[in-house]
């Protein structure tokens, strides 16, 4: 009854804001207050449960090693459950990527249980069980940040920043808890065990039908939390094909700023996610419609918007449809390619700028500076590990040499180790329109 309740709420809110349009994005929010998720934190609420027979996740998709971490928690007495990413994709019939459990066990009880285990994680810890070269990555239900604020407010340290992001979140709670405090309802289903239901407490199983992604909560306060989980609605929206509901949607164009509060490691595992996740073509589409590439890539949002022949733009949609279909074919992929193909035309703007402006300029010197500056500025939202930058600069400073076709410098071409990787780039600016020669060709 109160699980229905609390998705009737949620639903509630949606209406509202349909009702009345999305100049009152508050509204939800205040929905939200009156059905206040807290006051059903503290009982145990009914989830909808979907027996076996019912849906199509079979054993025989899980990995072997998750369903023995399953199984030997589950006979220590624990509760024991795939959750997230796994059973979406497995309800969907695609190949999950890992499987994450979740158990009422706490990390030390797991590592107790299991010889080949580790505890990682300072504020929440996680236990990582290892077999050979795998990891089955165990967490205890985490309780919500409302059952906190009210139960523990004794720490001296601020659990949210100014904006409303989440800075710490170490409570253990139920598994109901733990299903709440998760981002979209279709990534909060569980898969038990114990009887091979799939657990649902947020409605997610109308969203999969539906193919709708929608923020537990009330969107505007999730993002605050935690503005990275509108890159995570960009990704799971174009890997998936789901829309984004419209109420999880709209409050997009207004906090893609919160961007600037997330740390450049962060960004760069979030931004590997989105264009490696074989869908990088429509990963980029969705940024630049939410307006949100311009607090990842700046410089490239800049020089896609200052473009009138589409040259850069058809160059980069080439470069990352290639990464895709590199992708689908299970073929090696690099983050230098990503980045060489993202920057590229702002780099060679401030070349240009810099070759025009300064009489009797070192061209190597130029490109020298345009290279570090380009990544300097990029690196300050977005960090790029080392050994990829360098392979971006070879890239790049081997396309002048292109250019020339006789005698020694063909064959130092040639013997250069990155020669395969600047090729292809040289070739997609020249299937883009960015050469008129044909170097391409010529070199193939
Ligand atoms: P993928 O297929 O990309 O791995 P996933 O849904 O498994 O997708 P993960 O990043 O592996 O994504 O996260 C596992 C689960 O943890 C998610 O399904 C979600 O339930 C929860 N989660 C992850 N990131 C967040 C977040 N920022 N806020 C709330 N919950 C999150
Ligand atoms: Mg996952």
């Amino acid at each position: 009854m109160l699980a229905s309740l609390r998705v009737l709420a949620r639903r509630g809110g949606d209406l509202l804001f349909a009702v009345t349009g999305f100049c009152c994005a508050k509204i939800p929010r205040l929905v939200n207050r009156l059905f206040n998720r807290s006051s059903f934190d503290r009982h145990m609420t009914n989830p909808v449960l979907i027996p076996r027979a019912e849906h199509c996740i079979s054993r025989d998709n899980i990995d072997d090693n998750a369903l023995k971490v399953l199984y030997r928690l589950q006979r220590a007495g624990y509760r024991a459950l795939l959750v997230g990413g796994s059973v979406r994709d497995m309800l969907l019939n695609h190949v999950p990527k890992d499987f994450d459990i979740a158990t009422d066990a706490h990390p030390e009880q797991v590592k107790r249980l299991f010889g080949n285990c580790r505890l990682i994680g300072r504020r929440f810890r996680l236990a990582h069980v290892f077999y050979g070269r795998e990891i089955v990555e165990v967490a205890t239900f985490r309780g919500s940040q409302d059952v906190q604020d009210d139960e523990d407010d004794t720490s001296p340290d601020h659990r949210q920043s100014e904006s409303g992001r989440i800075l710490r979140d170490n409570v253990y709670g139920s598994i109901e808890d733990d299903a709440w405090r998760r981002d979209f309802t279709i990534n909060a289903l569980y898969y038990d065990i114990a009887d091979y239901s799939v657990v649902d407490y947020v409605g997610a199983m109308d969203d999969i039908k539906q193919r709708v992604l929608r923020l537990i909560g009330d969107p505007a306060t999730r993002y605050r939390e935690d503005p990275v989980r509108m890159l995570r609605a960009v990704r799971f929206a174009a890997k998936l094909g789901f829309s984004i509901h419209p109420a999880s949607e709209q409050p997009i164009y207004e906090l893609g700023h919160l961007l600037a509060d997330i740390p450049p490691a962060r960004l760069y595992e979030e931004i590997l996610k989105l264009f490696h996740s074989g869908q990088a073509v429509t990963c980029l589409a969705l940024l630049r419609q939410y307006g949100l590439l311009k607090y990842l890539f700046a410089q490239t949002d800049r020089a896609l918007n200052n473009d009138p022949q589409g040259i850069f733009s058809t160059f980069l949609q080439q470069a990352l449809h290639s990464t895709d279909v590199r992708i689908a074919e299970d073929k090696p992929i690099t983050p230098a390619f990503l980045f060489s193909a993202m920057l590229w035309r702002p780099m060679t703007l401030l070349y240009e700028r810099s070759m025009s402006t300064q009489a009797e300029q070192d061209t190597g010197m130029a490109l020298n500076d345009a290279m570090n500056d380009v990544l300097h500025i990029q690196c300050t939202r977005v960090s790029i590990p080392r050994r990829f930058s360098m392979v971006v600069r070879d890239i790049w400073s081997l396309q002048h040499r292109f250019t020339y076709r006789h005698g020694r410098r063909v064959q130092l071409l040639l013997q250069h180790h990155k020669f395969r990787a600047a090729y292809d780039f040289m070739c997609l600016r020249s299937h883009a329109g960015e050469l008129t020669d044909d170097s391409c060709e010529w070199w193939t």
